[in-house]
């Protein structure tokens, strides 16, 4: 059976009053910007003609879900080395990884299915794919991206441009030919930054990264070995390029996060990183009564809800986020740039936290 084509992945960018959004949370299942990153990887395997792939990963993690299910649908043989700290945990991304993988072994921690995964790469004859894909056809797959959006970017800034001509910040940014917007992602593996970073490096597009897992400090280290291995140019990042995410704790609030956290039954509570704090949730709800746009706990919601505030001015419905003026975490965040923030999907695990909106 010829294997289907690979479906368009359009770039829709939603405005809201201050920030521009991608949307690829509107990517099919909500796998967003990896269905980007695995169109590189399944036009690599079939143009080498391979036909088994060796995944490993978190059983519960985006990563898993959507290769698994996307290389299964392309009709590769699929063999999956997974963790999970509770075997009884149910979620959207376990079902999908299940389902879609031929055999699937499952460890109690990272450390066993990665010494797992190193052990059948000795016989296992076909791709063996990194934690969190790490490929060089991942960049060959966000490539295209890159390209389309900063098109796009550019189209949208200079419609405004000759809208509103005596718009000093356009006007001062395109004569000095200096930057002319802020693209802000995540960084999870940092494989998307680091290629957003390689695109736009000599462009008007200054590509801000927000650390949402790890700490800078442990990050910035791995950027060489990683860029060698997404088959990037090695190049030194600048630090004010990389943001780090510092969660504020009241006095009065739990270190730990518990008792302050919601720890909800779809998330894998036992992980510091996938705890979301009812703050948080709230913040959430409000966000999606007034754009209908749904964050996910772990990085958009982290990332983006720090850039933005969301005015309840009526008290009862919530007005359009708006750039928040106060950025006391990110000094080096140029509020003058028009911000296109990259909405990287994840978020049809989460659906739990906007179902009480439903019910208000
Ligand atoms: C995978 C993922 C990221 C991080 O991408 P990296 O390239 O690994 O840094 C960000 N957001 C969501 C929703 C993801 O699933």
């Amino acid at each position: 059976m010829p294997s289907p084509n690979f479906p368009n992945l359009p770039i829709r960018i939603t405005k809201l009053s201050d920030i521009w959004m991608v949307r690829d949370d509107l990517l099919p299942f909500g796998f967003g910007t990896k269905w980007r990153k695995v169109s590189g990887i399944v036009e690599y395997l079939q143009k080498n003609q391979i036909k088994k792939v060796l995944i490993w990963g978190a059983l519960h993690g985006n990563y898993l879900a959507s290769f698994t299910t996307i290389l299964r649908y392309f009709g590769f043989q699929v063999e999956t080395i997974s963790y999970s700290k509770d075997p009884k945990l149910k979620t959207y991304n376990e079902r999908l990884v299940n389902l879609h993988s031929h055999t699937i072994h499952c460890y109690a921690n990272r450390k066993e299915a990665e010494q797992s995964f190193s052990e059948r790469t000795k016989t296992f004859e076909g791709l063996c794919l990194q934690e969190f894909g790490i490929h060089p056809a991942q960049s060959n797959g966000l490539r295209p991206f890159w390209q389309q959006l900063e098109k796009k970017i550019h189209e949208i800034l200079n419609g405004i441009k000759l809208e509103s001509k005596r718009d000093e910040r356009f006007y001062h940014t395109n004569k000095n030919h200096a930057n002319m917007a802020t693209l802000v992602l995540e960084i999870g593996s940092g494989a998307s930054f680091l290629s957003a970073y390689d695109y736009f490096r000599d462009s008007s597009i200054f590509v801000l990264g927000v650390m949402v897992g790890e700490k800078k400090a442990t990050w910035i280290p791995k950027i060489e070995s990683l860029q060698k291995k997404l088959g990037l140019k090695i190049q030194t990042i600048s630090q004010e390029m990389i943001l780090n995410f510092t969660e504020k704790t009241s006095p009065n609030e739990n270190i730990s996060g518990i008792s302050n956290s919601q720890r909800s039954p779809f998330t894998n509570n036992t992980t510091r990183f996938a705890k979301t704090r009812s703050k948080d949730i709230q913040s959430i709800q409000e966000f999606y009564t007034s754009t209908n746009i749904i964050l996910e706990p772990i990085y958009s919601a982290k990332s983006l809800l720090q850039f933005v505030e969301i005015q309840n001015i009526t008290g009862t419905f919530p007005s359009e986020p708006k750039l928040n003026n106060k950025n006391e975490n990110f000094p080096n965040f140029n509020q003058n740039l028009p911000l296109f923030y990259l909405h990287q999907g994840g978020h049809v695990q989460h659906l739990d936290l906007i179902l009480e909106v439903f019910f208000k």
